[in-house]
């Protein structure tokens, strides 16, 4: 691994000494470390087993929430690609975690600004990921269409292929993405969302300032993130007041949040099997019946 950093760091262009390196805890996915070299600090993440374009994706879509100026993000000084067995890699600034008594508070108003900054499309250009599983995208003119057709359909056909959608849960699931209409807008503001936002894609940087890490992003209804912010009740009470001061919830925001919390449960049932599939049976029934 050593080596994968050391060339890494070359290609990144600083070829001093390393002074410290050490493992860091908390990634789902890729290996993570702070190294610390005579000229800079970063946060470098590796992994030989993960599609090639994986942390181009992770640094456009840090690119994109850094563009709103409404949050800070990790700047990322290089990514590259595994290849012929070697490991990708992914060197970003170190962000010195220094949470402080506000720092959900102004969370949730920094997030509530990065959500006014609309697109004129729903979805997102290029394909993403949602955690290690394929996200498809596309731009459309209708969020219902891109919700059912990118977000909903291809994990329901994944559940279908791995055989964790037994008869009853399928019929259902057949009956809310053909009613999609019943419950959520065509048309909702078209935000830039972090659509992966957990309680461990958040950190306090320095002086207690939010910091967003770990990004699917995508255009779509502001709804859709603040529902999978309460799926596993990672955020404190002060982030939703805030947010809230700053940009009312969506009227429809109850309804809307448990068919939007479904796409984050199926995706879990696609990538840890059927200890979430109660909680989708849930939802389906409190929809379908
Ligand atoms: P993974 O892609 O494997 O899920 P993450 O990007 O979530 O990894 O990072 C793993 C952990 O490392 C995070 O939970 C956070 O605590 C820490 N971390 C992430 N980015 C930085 C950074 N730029 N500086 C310092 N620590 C970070």
């Amino acid at each position: 691994m050593n080596k994968t950093i050391q060339s890494s760091l070359q290609n990144l262009g600083d070829h001093s000494a390393i002074e410290s390196l050490h493992q860091v805890a908390g990634g789902d996915i890729n290996e993570a470390f702070y190294v610390s070299t005579r000229e800079n600090s970063y946060f470098i993440k590796t992994n030989e087993d993960i599609p090639t374009h994986f942390f181009e994706v992770e640094a456009k879509g840090l690119e994109l929430i850094r563009n709103t100026n409404t949050i800070r993000v990790p700047y990322v000084y290089y990514f590259d690609r595994p290849e012929n067995g070697a490991s990708g890699a992914i060197i970003m600034e170190w962000i010195s975690s220094s949470p402080q008594s506000d720092t959900a508070e102004r969370l949730g108003r920094k997030l509530a600004k990065m959500h006014q900054f609309e697109n004129d499309r729903y979805g997102l250009e290029d394909d993403t990921f949602v955690g290690t599983l394929a996200q498809p995208n596309g731009l459309f003119e209708d969020w219902i269409v891109y919700y059912q057709t990118k977000r909903l359909l291809p994990q329901f056909e994944l559940a279908n292929r791995q055989g964790v959608m037994n008869h009853e849960r399928r019929n259902k699931m057949e009956q809310l993405i053909s009613q999609l209409e019943k419950w959520i807008p065509k048309r909702p503001g078209a935000s830039l969302l972090h659509g992966d936002l957990w309680g461990g894609n958040w950190m306090a940087g320095p002086d207690g300032e939010p910091c967003l890490i770990d990004p699917s992003v995508v255009y779509g209804d502001r709804s859709f993130e603040l529902a999978f912010t309460e799926l596993f009740g990672g955020f404190p009470k002060q982030f939703y007041e805030a947010y809230n001061d700053m940009h009312s919830l969506p009227s429809n925001y109850r309804d809307t949040k448990e068919i939007y919390q479904l796409f984050y449960l199926l995706v879990h049932l696609n990538l840890f099997g059927e200890s979430y599939g109660r909680a989708v049976d849930r939802i389906l029934a409190s929809y379908i019946g």
